[in-house]
């Protein structure tokens, strides 16, 4: 039995007098994923559900095709949520053709939802992308970095599922759905991935566009592993180098590099690294990686009372040896930061910044100066990051099926590691920081540069 990729679902046109029959068959098998359609040129599209259940409205599927003088192809496999979607959108257009409201089903929205999240997990997606104008919808996932299987949908489908799941499955969205409102909320669900129910946790961002709203839902799997330094791909020597930083019992370890490159896992990684006998207050926004095993703090970075500086001060009287900050990106917080490393507490933290001299010039443009960072025990190390795309070995890097059409099969973490030596100390007194990374390089310092050149290979 063949199975038909999402990518030629999306092509194939559904037949449209067996529409109706379809769609019964599906709504009716949501719970056990039994999902078929049959389409224009005689295929007849089901789940492995379906096909598994040795239902007899199968064969009455295919006996309708009969019936109504469509020709008979045979049979293919399809997720079940793929062809849930297809379906779905099939009679929003329908009805929209017929000048019907939409009246879509609580059920159905709810459905829709949860197969988006299905379809972004099947593919290894980290983020859904929708776009909204006043007529179309499309979809898009973020597959190791990349935009792809972009793809039109129904609009009221759509529009219809993220209203369904923000007024009803949010814990924090206080709000009634309108399409023009700012708004940002979590939604937590579960959905059958291998078989097995997964809990998700989507963060969603919803803004208006010039013609209509963009959605983007970054997915956080709850029972997701929480890494190892050493399951994070890197060299057993700078595993080891990282090991002994987080054995020092104070001072600034800072991790940088741009959005989307794994720094959030990294500082999730180092401190799951850290001992048990060590109480870790963790301050986050949001909070992406449920750690068990420290305190995890929401931090609201714009809030008055609830921002990274005033959260590190409140977590400095509350008795903790490391304290780790999601993201320093005022002056408040870095002067905060500086305080705790200073007054005897290990902090990790992630800034935004190119590479470990820019954490450098970042940390003095927010208002810690060089004489500050220059102080003994005060920074430890910086570290800075990039994920740098793994060619498909299949199609060399030309999009296939087997890479969802990315190209890419995966993602390597490099790093440049620069430990606050006394050399570093000196050169922050002296104001010669491009000598020092000059002269490092001559050394053979490994930074960040070279290895985003290099293509790496996938074993
Ligand atoms: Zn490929």
């Amino acid at each position: 039995m063949h199975i038909i990729s999402p990518h030629e679902l999306a092509d194939l046109v559904i037949a449209e007098p067996l529409l109706e029959s379809c769609l019964q068959y599906t709504d009716t098998g949501m719970d056990n994923d039994s999902a078929a359609l049959v389409s224009e040129d005689g295929l007849l599209i089901c789940s492995t559900a379906a096909w598994q259940s040795n239902s007899i409205s199968l064969v009455n599927l295919q006996q309708l095709q009969q019936l109504r003088q469509l020709p008979v192809r045979g049979y293919l496999l399809a997720d079940a949520s793929d062809i849930r979607s297809r379906l779905h959108d099939a009679d929003a257009l329908r009805q929209r053709q017929q000048h019907n409201p939409l009246n879509l089903d609580h059920t159905r929205a709810q459905q829709a939802l949860e197969d988006l999240v299905q379809q972004a997990l099947q593919r290894d997606a980290s983020d859904i992308h929708l776009l909204f104008d006043h007529e179309h919808a499309s979809l898009a996932f973020r597959v190791h970095g990349r935009m792809v299987g972009r793809v039109a949908r129904s609009r009221e489908t759509l529009a219809a599922a993220i209203a369904a799941a923000l007024n009803t499955r949010s814990d924090d969205f206080h709000e009634l759905f309108d399409e023009q409102r700012l708004s940002s909320a979590s939604i937590n669900l579960s959905v059958l991935l291998d078989g097995k129910p997964q809990r998700i946790r989507l963060r969603v961002q919803k803004s208006p566009t010039r013609n209509g709203f963009a959605v983007t839902m970054r997915i956080q799997c709850e029972q997701a592993q929480i890494p190892n330094l050493s399951d994070l791909g890197l060299a057993p020597e700078l595993v080891q180098q990282l090991q002994q930083l987080l054995c020092q019992p104070a001072g600034l370890i800072i991790v940088a590099g741009p959005t989307g490159q794994g720094k959030t896992t990294t500082l999730a990684a180092m401190n799951r690294e850290l001992p048990s006998t060590h109480k870790i207050i963790s301050l986050e926004d949001p909070i992406e990686i449920i750690q068990p095993h420290i305190e995890q703090k929401p931090v609201i970075a714009d809030h008055p009372e609830l921002n990274f500086a005033n959260m590190v001060k409140v977590a400095l009287r509350e008795d903790p040896d490391v304290i780790s900050i999601s993201e320093i990106r005022d002056a408040g917080t870095a002067t905060a930061a500086y305080t705790a490393a200073l007054t005897g507490h290990l902090v990790t933290a992630t800034i935004h910044a190119h590479d470990c001299f820019g954490v450098l010039q970042r940390l003095m443009d927010l208002g810690v100066s060089a004489t500050a960072l220059a102080q003994p025990g005060v920074l430890r190390a910086i570290i800075a990051q990039r994920l740098v795309a793994l060619p498909c070995q299949v199609c060399g890097a030309s999009g296939c099926v087997e890479c969802q059409h990315s190209g890419v099969r995966g993602r390597q973490l490099v790093m440049e590691v620069l430990p606050a030596t006394s050399a570093v100390a000196d050169a922050l007194r002296t104001d010669s920081l491009s000598t020092l990374r000059q002269q490092l390089l001559q050394q053979g310092w490994q930074a960040l540069e070279p290895q985003l050149m290099e293509p790496v290979s996938c074993d």
